[in-house]
């Protein structure tokens, strides 16, 4: 068999970066198979560096729900290159794009800009505990939340494909005060406050879980979060870094209607570039340096290039009608997916919401982390493959949620279905 260039430049990169990879997912690690080096992208599509065409669902894990290289935000971003790419310095930018997430996010009255989703949630909670004068943090098992370590818990996405409950290199001392909890479990968290009082600082979740795969909040959960965490006088921190302005242009606070007291935020709001950001009420936001005492900082933070390509990209998703293409699109395409593996009788369940879906090989229902392990991830793996020489891509991992973009088209859908009836045909 001859070598393709995705196998030689992915070899070549064992011996440059640790296992080949700037991110752990992207090794192909957990659906086997060889990674797929890509060369460009555009729209719906990525071309790997052998010329082979993929519709692409991952969109850059996130970002790029406009379609890739949108014209608009790659011509904005040619102008602002022009004006240099980081001034290290307030730039007006900056307003534009603090004004339009506030506008958006119902919960989020002042924002701060940083460089990414990680970044967001570790500030997130240190801001939390500055507020409320407390250490402890409950999260969920299978949300993830970045790699800072007070997160390393439990923790989904690259941490749930790797088998790694916890990481080396993570002090004891800065786990002992992060509580976990099943999600969708309000009994749970009771408990949990009940045997701290006083104690916790607040609850940080996925309102909707992408990085366990798909997993929604049942009917109540939301709701009893905050219940629970006002009557205890803590706070209730969303992390909408992947469903922020993906479950709706306002997030999945706004889709349910359920007020968090903060925010995290990234992804889509970087357009493609390095962006995160974390916001919520003005009072919990005053304590932010230099308005306040807690420290928070970054040199790049907030640069005119990043700002650009998340105003752009906000700018594109506030049309009227934006949600409700990218709905319709991914509703059908799960039900396809779904019609699919049961005409070959393979146990399957899922969903979507906006343009996040998901599903599991397993009967289901998948109501948690515990619940999601159940699922055929072997058989995921082959799926995966088999997709793959449809040319279609999926997350390499079955959990990671998926996503789809306002690029993908009604032939792309049907393409995709026609791909995964002769893959689930060949699988099951
Ligand atoms: C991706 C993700 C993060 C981490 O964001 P990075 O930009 O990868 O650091 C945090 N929380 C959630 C919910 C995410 O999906």
């Amino acid at each position: 068999m001859n070598t393709t260039r995705s196998q030689e430049l992915f070899s070549a990169a064992q011996n440059l970066m640790p296992g080949g990879v700037s991110s752990p997912v992207r090794a192909f690690k957990s659906v086997g198979g060889q990674p797929i080096v890509f060369d460009h992208v555009k729209g719906a599509y990525a071309w790997d560096v052998d010329g082979n065409r993929y519709i692409d669902y991952i969109g850059s894990w996130g970002p790029a729900i406009c379609g890739h290289a949108h014209p608009k935000v790659i011509g904005a971003l040619r102008n602002a290159l022009g004006k240099g790419t980081s001034f290290g310095a307030p730039c007006a930018l900056e307003n534009q794009l603090a004004e339009m997430v506030i506008d958006a996010v119902p919960s989020v009255e002042m924002v701060r800009f940083v460089n990414s989703g990680t970044e967001a949630c570790m500030s997130v909670l240190r801001l939390m505990r500055a507020f409320t004068g407390r250490e402890k943090l409950i999260k969920f098992e299978g949300c993830y939340h970045g790699h800072a370590d007070m997160f390393l818990v439990k923790a989904g996405s690259g941490v749930a494909t790797l088998g790694l409950p916890d990481s080396p290199g993570v002090p004891r001392s800065t786990t002992a005060s992060t509580l976990t909890a099943p999600y969708n479990d309000l009994e749970a968290v009771k408990r949990l406050f009940a045997e701290n009082p006083g104690e916790i600082a607040g609850v940080i979740l996925e309102p909707v879980v992408g990085n366990a795969g798909f997993i929604t909040p049942e009917p109540g959960f939301l709701e009893g979060l905050r219940e629970i965490t006002t009557e205890n006088g803590a706070l209730l921190t969303f992390d909408e870094v992947m469903t922020g302005f993906r479950i709706a242009y306002g997030g999945a606070q706004a889709k349910f209607g359920i007020t968090p007291d903060l925010t995290t935020l990234g992804k889509v709001i970087g357009g493609g570039l390095p962006v995160g950001a974390y916001g919520g009420r003005a009072e919990i936001m005053a304590m932010v340096a230099p308005a306040g005492p807690m420290y928070q900082a970054g040199t790049l933070s907030g640069n005119p290039l990043a700002m650009t390509a998340g105003i752009h990209t906000l700018e594109l998703l506030r049309q009227p009608g934006t949600y409700e293409r990218l709905e319709a699109i991914t509703s059908r395409l799960i039900a396809g997916i779904l019609a699919a593996a049961g005409e070959v009788e393979l146990p399957i369940c899922g969903g979507s919401i906006s343009a996040m879906f998901g599903f599991f090989l397993c009967k289901g229902p998948v109501r948690n982390f515990e619940e999601a392990k159940a699922a055929d991830t072997v058989r995921f793996g082959q799926l995966h493959r088999a997709m793959l020489e449809r040319g279609v891509y999926l997350a390499p991992s079955a959990f990671e949620a998926g996503f789809t973009s306002l690029a993908h088209s009604d032939e792309d859908i049907d393409a995709t279905l026609d791909a995964f009836r002769s893959s689930f045909a060949q699988i099951a």
